[in-house]
C-alpha cells in the first residue's frame, strides 16, 4: 500500500492554504469549521474508502464537550495510483481540487446550507463538484485543466454513507 512521502505532505499542506484561498475568495466566506486531515498511515478502518481520493468524516467525541470537528481522510493509495497513471497530472494541482471539494462540503455542513444526516447525498455530490469546478475555474491554478480532463475520464467513485462507531464511543458519518 503506497502512502505519502514527507514531500508529498508538504504538498498537502500547501494544497491546504490554496484551497482554502481560493474557496475564501470564491464565496466570500471564510471556514470557520474546525477541521483536520489525516493521510493513510494515520487512517482507522472506518476511514478507509477504496476507491475515492478521500473521504469526509464529521467526529463527535463522547463526555461533557462533546467536541465536533470535520476530519478530511486522504487515500493516499488511490491518490498516488490516480498520479501513477497520469502521468502529466501534477500532483500539488491534484490536491487542490479534492481538498476544495472536501472544503466546500465542511463549509456548507458547518453553515447550515447543507445537512450532514439527510439522505439526499447524491445532490449534495453533484453540487458540491460543480461548485468546486466554478471556483477553480474563477481562480485557476496552473494544472488544473488536466486534471479536469483527467476525472472526466474516470467513473466517478461509488457515493454511499455510513454512519458507525469510533474508538472512544463518539459516532461518525462519512461523505466522500
Ligand atoms: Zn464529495
Amino acid at each position: 500500500m503506497a502512502v505519502f512521502s514527507p514531500t508529498h505532505k508538504v504538498l498537502v499542506f500547501q494544497g491546504t492554504y490554496i484551497a482554502e484561498h481560493i474557496i475564501t475568495k470564491g464565496t466570500k466566506d471564510k471556514i470557520y469549521a474546525p477541521y483536520d486531515i489525516t493521510t493513510l498511515e494515520e487512517l482507522g478502518e472506518p476511514e478507509k474508502a477504496p476507491g475515492a481520493f478521500a473521504k469526509l468524516l464529521f467526529m463527535e467525541g463522547i463526555g461533557p464537550n462533546k467536541l465536533r470537528h470535520y476530519r478530511i481522510c486522504l487515500q493516499d493509495d488511490e491518490i498516488l495510483k490516480a498520479l501513477h497513471d497520469n502521468k502529466d497530472v501534477d500532483m500539488l494541482a491534484f490536491i487542490v481540487y479534492i481538498l476544495t471539494h472536501e472544503l466546500i462540503h465542511i463549509q456548507r455542513f458547518f453553515s447550515g446550507k447543507a445537512d450532514f444526516s439527510e439522505s439526499n447525498q447524491n445532490e449534495e455530490e453533484i453540487y458540491v463538484d460543480n461548485l468546486a469546478r466554478v471556483l477553480l475555474a474563477k481562480h485557476p491554478i496552473i494544472g488544473i485543466k488536466k486534471i479536469f480532463n483527467v476525472l472526466d475520464k474516470i467513473p466517478p467513485p461509488p457515493l454511499y454513507k455510513c454512519k458507525g462507531l469510533i474508538d472512544n464511543g463518539g459516532s461518525i458519518n462519512a461523505y466522500l
